[in-house]
């Protein structure tokens, strides 16, 4: 091929992709631009300086240990609560742990920090979550007093979360956003159990959970691969909170791929690659890695959207591990091995999800297809959302074999009909409101 025409076909194929029209929200914009590498860097520094976070390490002592570390992530939240008007509420929700024969071997004063951000409509009750932990470990993990620095796992969620904080404190959202610093991540999702349980049994309305763990470092120590420019979000396919009652349905209809950890992700690749330039969020259908665990996991087993945020590639010889060095190797979770604008993107990856949701009107209500005859197109009707201001719907349509949707079309109607046949595509509609922010995806029930 000539050289004159390779750069034609060059240029015909970016003009062919650039034609995707990107709208963003100016709001959103301003706040992903906020975001920053230095800050998230400041933050794991001081995390690290408390020598050990260990669940089981003191709590007592000023300057080391997970009572001091959650002590500064609480000042931190009270710091950012200023800017908020009144909206932002902190505090540290305590529990004593009791030896429970595996990872706990004695009484401990737990605490999870949470920086509560009200929502501005009194009639939205829905809550928003975004976690990560605060607990580090070394090699054995009932080591409570080696040095456990933590950067990355989970400094980097937790520097995530604060920076959040931070950057969003001043904003305004229609729903509530807690932001979630839990304890007891390595000795058994503890801390995230406790909670997930208490929102249970207190009906809180969670419509999603961003779980981030281990965000921060760009390589992996075997592949050797070296990549700021992808990051994954784990979802489950078939839900782990009462299967047996949905999997008739989820069958019928061929919803594999459908649940709503699964929309959740979907939605935040679609909106993290709307706002953060240079990464691409790769969805992975499963819920976690083989071998780990992670605290979106005790929301999932009780029927919430949660998903776990975790970088491409993972370098085990940071993870978990005593602090020495073996043969030219230096192991343990260090601030020198992380990547500060991977993480930057990350973080801005989670502030864009969770602004356009908490922007966003409700999901609408009683989405049906309509199925009673036999045809080659769709009807759908719906009702409107609970709460918020709706400019109208999003009407999504991919084929059944499709991981993302294809086709959008925006309708003010509360109803529509399609020349799409309902058996080979599937549908949801997303409410959109005044400044254009979509609220998750609902699929529609069968009915007449
Ligand atoms: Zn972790």
């Amino acid at each position: 091929m000539k050289k004159a025409t390779f750069i034609l076909l060059t240029l015909i194929s970016f003009q062919v992709s650039a034609q995707k029209i990107i709208q963003r929200d100016p709001i959103i914009e301003q706040l992903v631009s906020e975001v920053n590498a230095d800050s998230l860097k400041s933050h794991i520094n001081k995390l690290v300086s408390f020598g050990t976070r260990h669940t089981l390490s003191t709590t007592t002592e000023p300057k080391r240990g997970i009572g001091a570390a959650r002590n500064w992530v609480l000042s931190r939240f009270q710091e950012f609560a200023k800017q908020s008007e009144g909206r932002m509420t902190a505090k540290i929700d305590s529990w004593i742990l009791k030896p429970d024969g595996k990872r706990v071997d004695k009484d401990q004063d737990m605490g999870n920090v949470m920086g509560i951000l009200k929502g501005t409509d009194p009639n939205d009750d829905r809550i928003f979550l975004v976690s990560g932990h605060i607990d580090s470990r070394v090699s054995n993990v009932m080591n409570r007093e080696s040095d456990a620095p933590g950067a990355n796992d989970d400094g980097s969620g937790t520097a995530t979360v604060i920076e959040l904080a931070r950057v969003m404190a001043k904003a305004k959202f229609s729903a509530t956003i807690i932001f979630l610093v839990v304890s007891g991540e390595e000795q058994g999702l503890l801390g995230a159990d406790y909670l997930a349980q208490k929102a249970l049994d207190e009906k809180w309305n969670i419509e999603a959970i961003m779980n981030n763990d281990i965000v921060g470092s760009n390589n992996s120590h075997d592949t050797r691969i070296i990549d700021n420019t992808r990051v994954r979000i784990f979802s489950e396919g078939l839900p782990a909170f009462e299967l047996d009652k949905k999997a008739g349905s989820i069958r019928s209809l061929g919803q594999e791929n459908d649940g709503k950890a699964r929309q959740l992700a979907r939605y935040a690749k679609e909106v993290g690659e709307r706002y953060v330039d240079n990464l691409e969020v790769v969805m992975v259908y499963r819920n976690d890695r083989f071998l780990r665990g992670g605290d979106h996991t005790p929301f999932v087993n009780r029927g919430f959207a949660a998903v776990r945020v975790t970088e491409m590639n993972e370098n085990f010889e940071h993870q978990h591990q005593d602090l020495r060095t073996e043969k030219g190797i230096k192991y343990g979770d260090f601030p020198e091995f992380m990547d500060f604008e991977y993480l930057r993107k990350n973080t801005a990856m989670n502030l864009a999800t969770l602004s356009n949701l908490a922007k966003a009107p409700a999901t609408v209500q009683n989405l049906t297809i309509d199925t009673k005859n036999l045809t080659n197109s769709t009807t759908l009707f719906w009702q409107t959302p609970k709460s918020g201001k709706v400019k109208g719907y999003y009407v999504l349509i991919r084929e059944t074999y499709q991981p993302f949707w294809q086709k959008k079309i925006f309708t003010t109607k509360n109803g529509i009909n399609l020349p799409y046949s309902k058996d080979h595509y599937f549908f949801a509609v997303q409410a959109v409101g005044e400044d254009g922010n979509e609220s998750l995806p609902v699929l529609p029930k069968v009915g007449m």
